[in-house]
């Protein structure tokens, strides 16, 4: 059993298969007799065999890398006996192999890390994409001219125009729905109307025609971003709108 350690640590030299020739006399007579040293170098080289398939794979080889690392840790010294008894050109091989199984191993951490990151983003997108499509679904029905809009009032009156303002000020996002509205003269239309919080003169808030239902909707025009809103009016225009309303008011907010 002389010698049994040293060969241990050229075990991991020879499954990285830098150990030939002359140099891998010693180990390899070694190895016919001794059981343990076979089952080592087995071991090594299932290990290589098992990194190389799973460096793009879903789970980590953590046996086999540790073994693999521990194994490339001890090797300075068995490089440094290399080096003595061989020419240099013999030894590009041995970094060769070293460095394809270092970067196997830091391939494999950074698919690892990359594949983390991935489904981070993956997750993030589809629920991007579910908001989105669910915005889209909201506005293909509220846009289709096919859709089915029924008004229902109190029993027995007629239905009344009416709107519903929704605005926002902190960016300025504005969607108007209206509904019974009654058809416009011609060169005419409807222009819906900011009313400041603070009591300044009203704002265009954008024009508008009512469809042959009475239905109209204003959706995002351009608006003074921050602009705090009492409520919203609606007033009828020449064609091309006005810069201050021209009364009465056909639909007003409380
Ligand atoms: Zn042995």
């Amino acid at each position: 059993m002389t010698g049994h350690e040293q060969f241990t640590e050229d075990l991991a030299l020879y499954a990285l298969g830098s150990l030939e020739g002359e140099a891998a006399g010693p180990l390899e007579h070694h190895l016919e007799e001794c059981a343990a040293c076979r089952q080592e170098l087995a071991r090594l080289e299932g290990d290589m065999a098992l990194l190389a398939l799973t460096t793009s794979g879903p789970s980590p080889p953590q046996r086999a890398r540790q073994r693999l690392l521990k194994a490339i840790g001890r090797e300075p010294r068995s490089l440094r006996t290399v080096f003595m008894r061989r020419p240099w050109w013999t030894l590009a091989p041995v970094f060769a192999s070293l460095v394809l199984a270092i970067f196997g191993i830091l391939l494999w951490r950074e698919n690892a890390r990359q594949r983390d990151r991935m489904e981070a983003l993956r997750a993030d997108a589809s629920r991007n994409q579910a908001t989105v499509e669910e915005a889209k679904h909201v506005l293909a029905l509220l846009t289709d001219p096919s859709a089915m809009h029924v008004t229902l009032v109190a029993a027995q009156s007629m239905p009344q125009p009416a709107g519903k303002a929704i605005y926002m000020a902190r960016n300025g996002a504005l969607v108007f729905l209206a509904s019974n509205l009654a058809p416009l003269a011609p060169a005419k239309t409807y222009e819906l109307w900011l009313m400041p919080m603070d009591g300044d003169k009203p704002m265009p808030a954008g024009t508008f025609k009512p469809d042959p239902r009475g239905n109209a909707m204003v959706m995002m025009p351009p608006m003074t971003v921050g602009v705090e809103a009492r409520t919203f009016a609606v007033t009828i225009e020449p064609e091309g709108g006005s810069a201050t309303p021209t009364m009465p008011m056909v639909l007003v907010g409380p």
